[in-house]
């Protein structure tokens, strides 16, 4: 695999999945966000998706070694482009699975993109977040659907997730800075870390991080 093999990392609601969405299409990279993976387990009801569901209630992380291995599953039929993860790895533990699984099949991470916040913006950005079943991600203020509680892509009802609640925000933020934040000093001892500033205006954000993977400018923001 010769394409980019690139990680999302920073707390949850810094924008990790809005730049997702505009890098992977144009990438043609395989999009893998373990925080969509376990919910579609929970709606499929599988036995993963049962044991994930009380951890994920209480703005926990659900056991390495469960997502681990849902991960390196879906890793194996990643596109020759590459791969962009989204919500993976969360711990060391998780980093040092992948990095092991990569070096079996002779890969290598082409960098690590930080996108950071502060907590008090964080909280702010996800207690007005609605989500649709896809996991298509709109605003109450900053950035509503066109028609109220309807996804603008695939018309389905959009809800606020039930980890997204104050309470589990601040929960979620503390497993951030104690389990994942680690891995800010991880990738940057190996020389992969590139940050950028998640409270800048998303399309500032992607050009960011275009220059800092070489790509062309986007003709169109
Ligand atoms: P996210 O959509 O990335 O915010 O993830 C939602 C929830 O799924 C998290 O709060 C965790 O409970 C769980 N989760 C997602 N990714 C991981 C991971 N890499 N390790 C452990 N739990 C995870």
């Amino acid at each position: 695999m010769t394409g980019l093999n690139l990680i999302l990392l920073g707390p949850p609601g810094a924008g990790k999945g809005t730049q997702a969405a505009r890098l992977r299409d144009e990438l043609g990279v395989t999009y893998l966000a373990t925080g969509d993976l376990l919910r579609r387990h929970r709606a499929e009801d599988t036995a993963l998706g049962r044991r994930a569901a009380r951890y994920m209630t209480a703005g926990r992380l659900v056991p390495d070694r469960l997502v681990i291995s849902m991960l390196l599953d879906a890793l194996g039929s990643a596109s020759p482009h590459g791969f962009l993860l989204d919500g993976f790895p969360r711990t060391t533990t998780q980093a040092e699975a992948l990095e092991a699984a990569l070096d079996t099949a002779s890969l290598r991470l082409t960098a690590v993109l930080l996108i950071d916040a502060p907590d008090d913006v964080i909280v702010e950005r996800i207690s007005g977040r609605l989500t649709c079943p896809q996991g298509h991600v709109f605003h109450r203020q900053s950035d509503p659907p066109a028609r109220a509680g309807i996804c603008d892509h695939d018309g389905e009802r959009l809800v606020t997730r039930d980890d997204d609640r104050p309470d589990t925000v601040r929960s979620r933020l503390e497993v951030y800075h104690a389990e994942t934040e680690p891995l800010v000093a991880y990738y940057k001892t190996r020389g992969l870390l590139r940050t950028f500033d998640g409270t800048q205006p998303p399309g500032d954000v992607l050009a960011a991080i275009r220059t800092a993977l070489g790509l062309e400018p986007a003709r169109h923001r």
